[in-house]
């Protein structure tokens, strides 16, 4: 469970996070959305409400099971496609973008290879899951199935969704996805890039579980 002023503080949060996707080339317009958990329930951005007009009391309250508890606005047109990745993953939250750089390798490419050790952050090459329609059944479930052993997957002709622990990592991870396409796509332009191998990449986990990245001395 969780109290007023957690709540308050992830809808204050969702806003903020909302309005950097376009200046971080993320989206356009009112397009991608986010979410956080609250234990059993999920604060997510409300459907087709600009983020230069989204406020705090825009962000709706919904159960783990889509149950509506507060819903000034319409909840997410992906509101199910954020709720299978809770129930498949341990995410605290989820971002989902409509990002430029994962698109245009979505429409030829099944998956995001190794190009750089970063893409160990995000547990390996990244897969793209097949076209299904926006907020459907079949993405959430599409979604699910790419982002197995993930914490990201591109959707083809559509977008990206990310998970993390916390909204900031969360946005953090879909970034670095938007940056390791973009690095990519430049890549072949010199020719057929190497890619990191799986050993290769196990070896960079394992050197930042020692060396604990991520993780301040003092917090
Ligand atoms: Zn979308």
């Amino acid at each position: 469970m969780h109290g007023a002023a957690e709540l308050q503080a992830a809808r204050e949060q969702l806003v903020s996070y909302s309005a950097r996707l376009a200046d971080d080339g993320l989206a356009v317009g009112a397009a991608g959305n986010m979410s956080v958990r609250l234990g059993d329930q999920v604060a997510i951005t409300p459907s087709g409400v600009r983020y230069d007009e989204m406020k705090p009391a825009d962000v709706c309250l919904v159960g783990l099971d889509g149950a509506e508890l507060e819903a000034p606005e319409t909840p997410s047109s992906e509101l199910p496609m954020h709720l299978a990745i809770y129930a498949a993953t341990r995410a605290g939250a989820v971002v989902h973008t409509h990002s430029p750089e994962v698109i245009a390798l979505s429409a030829s490419r099944a998956e995001l290879p190794a190009i750089h050790y970063a893409i160990a952050t995000l547990g390996g090459p990244v897969r793209v899951a097949g076209y299904t329609r926006f907020g459907s059944a079949g993405l959430a479930e599409a979604a699910v199935a790419a982002i197995d052993g993930r914490r990201a997957a591109i959707l083809q002709n559509h977008g990206a969704i990310c998970y993390g622990a916390t909204l900031t990592e969360g946005y953090e991870n879909a970034l670095l996805l938007e940056w390791l396409a973009r690095v990519y796509r430049l890549a072949r332009s010199y020719g057929e890039p190497r890619i990191l191998s799986a050993a290769e990449l196990d070896e960079v986990s394992a050197e930042a579980r020692r060396r604990r990245y991520g993780e301040r001395r003092h917090q």
